[in-house]
């Protein structure tokens, strides 16, 4: 069907290999009028835009070009970059990152904090660590919290007049949780004010449906991350989103163990909980997003905490390693 589908589709970028590195696969039914699907890399990832309004995409890659400006980690120049060279100075920022911290500290509160977007210098020590390779040792533990010392939500501290002061020297805010599905949902936002009422927005697996694919739901498919053609389940989506987090592209094993690049922010180590892959369908992709990454933390044990103290409308799909085996959790 995809393949079919590039046959009447423009596409700016060809990406081989694209469908693999997501953990999503689009099912586009019910064609009657041709669309329009464009690919971009932007925000470090593949961003893709589904719809029959030739004007969706060039809209969507404008609001993605525009705050990336603002949430782009390893960008000097970035919004965050400039809050994250400071220290007990006030700095003014834009609305969206007000936001985008006001939900992360709602989402670290909720999580018990499994999400947590202060550990910047963490994550990107353990980044630095996966990418170097030959692992002969763990980092010890007094490194670790050495390193933990500079974390903390409670010292990003977000005042009445559109400023946020980090107090504490060293300490780095990582949106890379949580800001790839606020840009689509922006991204969604964008289209329904400029009279786009159907659409897909794909960034790199934080998928957003936008209305319905020609009267139908746009139907996407929750890929099984175990087997390469294997889906858990297809999802049939209408002004809803789906994130996946998981330890396929980026982790290391180390003395039988796999770890990912998602770290428990309490004991600053890699996650090493047996989740393969979370995929979260919610109203709202930026909270499936930090939601998403949060349950890879605390797996299943985690979830059903979450669950029993906030019931919910998502839908969650958890893949765990259990032995030699791999199994699916559904929760609906
Ligand atoms: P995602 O792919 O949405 O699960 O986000 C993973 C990225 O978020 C990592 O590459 C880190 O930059 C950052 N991160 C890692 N662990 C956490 C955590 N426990 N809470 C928030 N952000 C994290
Ligand atoms: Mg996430």
């Amino acid at each position: 069907m995809v393949k079919k589908m590039s046959q009447i589709i423009c596409k700016r970028v060809s990406v081989a290999g694209y469908l693999l590195s997501v953990f999503c696969f689009l099912f586009l039914c019910g064609c009657a009028n041709p669309l329009h699907k464009d690919t971009f890399i932007i925000a470090g990832t593949y961003l893709e835009v589904i719809s029959k309004d030739s004007r969706a995409s060039q809209i969507v890659h404008e609001e993605f070009k525009r705050m990336e400006k603002i949430f782009n980690f390893y960008d000097k120049d970035s919004e965050l970059s400039r809050l994250n060279n400071t220290y007990n100075a006030p700095v003014k920022v834009s609305s969206e990152l007000i936001e985008v911290l006001k939900l992360s500290k709602q989402l670290n509160e909720m999580t018990d904090g499994a999400f947590d977007v202060s550990c910047g210098s963490l994550y990107n020590f353990w980044k630095e660590f996966i990418k170097k390779g030959n692992i002969k040792e763990l980092p010890s533990k007094e490194t670790i919290n050495g390193i933990l010392e500079n974390c903390g939500m409670d010292k990003i501290k977000i005042n009445t007049d559109l400023t946020v002061t980090i107090e504490r020297k060293g300490l780095k805010v990582d949106l890379g949780a949580i800001a790839k599905g606020y840009m689509v949902d922006k991204a969604a936002t964008a289209l329904k004010n400029k009279g786009i009422s159907s659409a897909l927005i794909n960034a790199g697996g934080d998928i957003y449906c936008l209305g319905t694919n020609n009267k139908n739901p746009w139907r996407v498919g929750i890929k099984n991350p175990s087997e390469i053609q294997g889906i858990i389940e297809n999802e049939d989506l209408v002004d809803e989103a789906v994130t996946t987090s998981g330890n396929y592209e980026q982790f290391f094993d180390f003395e039988g163990r796999r770890y990912s690049h998602i770290i428990d922010p309490r004991t600053g180590f890699p996650v090493t909980s047996g989740v393969i892959s979370v995929s979260v369908v919610s109203k709202n992709c930026t909270t499936a997003d930090g939601l998403a990454t949060a349950f890879f933390v605390d797996g299943i044990e985690g979830l059903n905490k979450f669950l029993s103290k906030y019931p919910s409308t998502m839908r969650i799909f958890m893949v765990t390693q259990e032995g030699k085996q791999k199994r699916v959790h559904i929760f609906r």
